[in-house]
């Protein structure tokens, strides 16, 4: 979403006046009968004026789609960061303004028209007066936008058609490492809130199949149980995205987590992704060597029969990942059929 410049009511007004000035000097420089000139140059002040203004106006209401029409992940980030009621009423305001300043310009247009010529600046002045009131009450809905544009700029681009996976677990297990073998380049980063540097989102093609993995630094790394009401909606948004969640153990616990604090973050996620898949990986192989020799692990391994073993560092068992990936379904998700 590319919103435009969001200038202040002052702004919006100079920029409108200055321009309606222009146009009315240009119009005094023409051969018209002098019984018509101060009218024709008063009509076109007004006119240019409000017309300069509703361009800007559309110009911003034009750069946000309609909310509803947004797919899930969407509509739940613009509420997450700036709040969707919010928004709406912001736009409100600016179709409201809209449709005032196109009255005006009807109205005082054919008040000038149609009155002696005398009357022509009195109309013209109280005609700058009302477009001057009309912008002044829009002054929130135009900060609240401005505010919006700064929060809605870098939004994560998702592919819709894709198949997605979103990666969790704590951090330091290896997240990041395993986005950049599996994907190979380096990852989009994007704004998504609660996240400590954003969200990653890395691609790979498998037999024409396109699959997107995102990482979410700062939200899905840590206690679930720990977290307020909007950040669980900024998890939740992810619900609306994920086609199946990898969920990395550190098995060398050396990322500072035990398996089983690292087993309950895992029973919290399950709890919050009920409906989503999960591909289970213990990473940092390299260091553990055989699972069989290590009484520790032995418990939580021998909870997944599908679990799969890598080293990310090295590229140890991506090739398993890849494999698994190739049976993971996309989920048919309503809102997406109606935004195409
Ligand atoms: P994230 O915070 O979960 O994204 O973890 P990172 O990918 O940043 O990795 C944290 C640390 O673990 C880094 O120093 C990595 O080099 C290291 N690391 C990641 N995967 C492996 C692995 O398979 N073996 C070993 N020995 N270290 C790893």
């Amino acid at each position: 979403m590319m919103i435009p410049t969001i200038p202040t009511p002052d702004e919006l007004l100079d920029k409108g006046f200055r321009r309606g000035k222009k146009a009315a000097d240009l119009m005094r420089t023409q051969k018209i009968p002098k019984h018509l000139k101060g009218k024709k140059i008063e009509e076109t002040r007004v006119v240019t004026s409000c017309q300069v203004i509703k361009d800007k106006l559309k110009s911003i209401l034009d750069s946000v789609p309609e909310i509803e029409e947004l797919p899930m992940f969407y509509q739940d980030y613009i509420d997450i960061t700036v709040g969707v009621d919010d928004m709406k009423q912001a736009l409100g305001a600016l179709n409201w303004a809209y449709g005032i300043i196109t009255q005006l310009e009807k109205e005082y247009g054919a008040k000038i028209r149609k009155n002696p010529s005398e009357r022509a600046t009195s109309f013209q002045k109280q005609a700058y007066g009302r477009l001057a009131s009309v912008v002044n009450k829009i002054k929130k809905d135009l900060d609240f936008l401005d505010f919006a544009k700064a929060n809605l700029r870098n939004m994560p681009t998702i592919d819709f058609d894709a198949t997605t996976i979103v990666i969790a677990g704590f951090p330091n297990v290896g997240k990041s490492t395993l986005l950049k073998q599996l994907s190979g380049a380096d990852p989009q980063v994007a704004n998504y809130p609660f996240t400590t540097k954003g969200i990653q989102i890395g691609h790979v093609e498998r037999h024409w199949k396109h699959i997107q993995i995102i990482d979410t630094p700062g939200l899905l790394d840590r206690p679930v149980l720990e977290m307020n009401d909007i950040e669980l909606n900024a998890m939740v948004a992810l619900e609306h995205l994920a086609d199946t969640i990898l969920f990395i153990f550190d098995a060398s616990e050396t990322c500072g987590f035990s398996l089983e604090s690292q087993y309950n973050l895992l029973k919290q996620i399950e709890q919050v992704f009920s409906e989503i898949p999960i591909i289970y990986l213990f990473n940092k192989m390299d260091i553990v060597k055989d699972v069989e020799d290590q009484e520790y692990i032995k418990p939580y391994v021998d909870e997944f029969d599908d679990a799969i073993f890598i080293s990310a560092i090295d590229g140890e068992g991506i090739e398993k990942i890849s494999k698994k990936f190739d049976t993971i379904k996309k989920i048919e998700r309503e809102s997406e059929d109606d935004f195409y």
